[in-house]
């Protein structure tokens, strides 16, 4: 036998994992963790693309790109923490971008109403 089994790449792990906390997520049905539902529940049975702003994301609630500040012993180990995780939707998400978790305390404030989106299907 020649061939490695698949869960002794760390890559095919890594998303493994992550698609398990996905699917986690997703069938919790949680409300949005950014704008705690201010602009409604998420629309989980949505494709995640900007077509869909309230579609389903995986929220990194400590941005992954700022693992040293945050104490965790690598990028990876920021983005496979259960606990740094939250469901978002697709525009909350892209607003948030890599700004820190205080950041959603000020959200729901600043923003009054839906987002726009030019092609009107909503
Ligand atoms: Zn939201």
């Amino acid at each position: 036998m020649k061939n490695n089994p698949p869960k002794n790449n760390p890559r095919y792990a890594n998303g493994s994992l992550r698609r398990k906390h996905r699917a986690r997520l997703r069938a919790m049905g949680c409300e949005c963790g950014i704008c705690h539902g201010r602009f409604g529940p998420i629309h989980y049975d949505e494709p995640s693309d900007a077509a869909h702003p309230l579609s389903f994301v995986v929220d990194e609630i400590r941005p992954v790109s700022k693992w040293r500040q945050f104490g965790y012993s690598s990028a990876r180990a920021a983005a496979e923490d259960w606990d740094n995780l939250q469901a978002a939707h697709y525009f909350c998400n892209a607003q948030k971008r890599d700004k820190t978790a205080s950041f959603s305390l000020d959200f729901g404030a600043k923003m009054t109403k839906i987002p726009k989106v030019t092609d009107g299907s909503w």
